[in-house]
């Protein structure tokens, strides 16, 4: 689906949005990715979300890409006699391993190895920070600690324990199920919630086995830490400003986001903004001007997506959320400030062939009269390199792997085309110009930029630069091979 904007709006799906009808009015008001979120919903629901996403694919005939988001270690207290209970400034509060119902004074925290780790002025996070609690003395199976801010507190409610690196598995036993269930259904991203090291993402690689694309997600000071090295190691990132803002101080989140999504262009992998974008617009048609800023802010920043989380999943406003994002979008990507900062923000710092000829691609199509560049991309690597060039001209990026060009709908200005097999090079030429037209981007007395590798189907060998007309008479004419 022809998109009249650059950067990929990611949609949370859940209670608000589970059916045929809404899904496709989401993907056709400008959700490019879907997200299905681990944490809730079961296999069943999950199964039913993603048949109804490829069957709005097929019926419009649009690539969608699914990012199944796993719930990782998050923490969780047990459950309360009451379902909750007010915790007061000063007062006492034990977390232990009593399997007994909480009340005022106790819960259950079912964690074992969070004891091991603790150390008394160590602070826990309850409810997304919102309760405050520091450890006065601890052992093997309880926490002592003292109330700093008090609040409620409920059945099950997340724990954040920022200054501690738990030594807890990246994935927990259900992530490992859910990681087979959605690899099987064929989804097209994992995203790896509360990361610490690389070697989380080895890990989750090891099982995935090339059937889904890595997204990281970065929302643990360590992370934050190790960011070059996981970088380094996933497919895409997640500036999930959520738990972020939980375990950091709020105020490092903006510079912190700057600076992943910086890194994340420079290394030509797609990354995501996340979080309350809109929170708003869970219970209101309109956004804040805060929120309408926080969008542009990130597009701004060049970021390759910005995401929907309970706005799309359990809000009453979905369809306006969306669109407000493509609204926004839209706005702050025909500012001229816009394109200036993306263009300062560019590395030339190309080093393969394949760079090199990207960005000759995009500087022949800015200066003189090319209408798009067209890219055959088998592995999806060339694709990246065009978006990260983030030239002023559309990109439109064919390959002949459904699942390649689904993988792509992440990543900033793609327009995703699947094509047969090409096999020459002019088949490949008019492969393209027939989707250039195809999308509204060019037509028949138009000129494009083709960018293939020869041989064809072999990962990374992009090596060929055309300048080719639209009109099909003409490149038969002038093509030999
Ligand atoms: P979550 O992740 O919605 O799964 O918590 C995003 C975030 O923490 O920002
Ligand atoms: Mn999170």
């Amino acid at each position: 689906m022809r998109r009249h904007r650059n950067v990929k709006i990611v949609a949370t799906l859940g209670p608000a949005s589970n059916d045929y009808e809404m899904i496709r009015a989401l993907h056709e008001a400008g959700a490019d990715v879907f997200r299905l979120n681990m944490s809730h919903g079961d296999h069943a629901e999950i199964k039913v979300r993603h048949e109804i996403i490829r069957q709005v694919e097929k019926d419009l005939n649009s690539p969608i890409s699914i990012l199944a988001d796993l719930q990782g270690p998050k923490l969780r207290v047990g459950v309360f006699k009451n379902g909750e209970e007010e915790l007061v400034e000063g007062a006492a509060f034990r977390l232990d391993l009593d399997d007994a119902e909480g009340d005022v004074n106790r819960v259950k925290l079912p964690h074992k190895e969070i004891f091991d780790a603790l150390e008394p002025g160590a602070h826990l996070l309850v409810n997304d920070g919102k309760i405050k609690l520091r450890v006065k003395d601890c052992g093997g199976d309880f926490a002592d600690c003292e109330v700093v801010v008090g609040g409620t507190i409920s059945n099950r409610k997340g724990v954040n324990v920022p200054d501690v690196t738990l030594p807890l598995a990246a994935l927990s036993e259900k992530d490992r199920k859910d990681l087979e269930f959605v690899c099987d259904l064929g989804v097209d991203w994992l995203a790896l919630s509360f990361v610490q090291r690389a070697a989380d993402v080895e890990e989750a690689r090891a099982l995935a086995k090339g059937r889904a694309a890595l997204l990281s997600k970065i929302e643990k000071p360590n992370a934050v830490k190790s960011f070059d090295a996981i970088l380094e190691a996933s497919d895409g990132i997640m500036v999930a400003r959520g738990d972020l803002g939980v375990e950091l101080p709020v105020q490092n989140v903006p510079p912190i986001q700057k600076q992943l999504v910086r890194k994340c262009r420079a290394a030509a992998k797609p990354v995501i903004v996340a979080t309350q974008m809109l929170e708003s617009m869970i219970d209101s048609p309109m956004p804040t001007r805060a929120e309408v800023s926080d969008v542009a802010t990130a597009i701004y920043e060049g970021a390759d997506a910005i995401m929907l989380s309970a706005e799309s999943a359990a809000g009453s406003y979905p369809i306006e959320a969306v669109t407000t994002m493509n609204n926004v979008a839209g706005e702050v990507e025909t500012d001229p400030t816009y394109t200036e900062i993306i263009e300062a923000s560019r590395r030339s710092d190309g080093i393969t062939v394949a760079d090199g000829i990207v960005s000759a691609a995009r500087e022949i199509a800015e200066t003189t009269d090319i209408k798009a560049i067209c890219c055959f991309s088998q592995s999806g690597t060339t694709a990246l390199l065009v978006s990260r060039e983030r030239p002023r001209v559309p990109i439109v990026a064919l390959t002949s792997h459904i699942r390649t060009a689904r993988r792509l709908c992440l990543s900033w200005g793609t327009n995703c085309v699947v094509t047969g097999e090409v096999s020459r090079f002019k088949d490949a030429v008019i492969a393209a110009v027939r989707a250039a037209i195809a999308q509204g981007l060019a037509t028949e007395q138009d000129m494009v930029v083709v960018t293939a590798g020869v041989p064809f189907n072999t990962p990374g060998s992009t090596n060929i630069l055309r300048v080719a007309p639209c009109e099909e008479r003409l490149i038969y004419a002038s093509e030999t091979e």
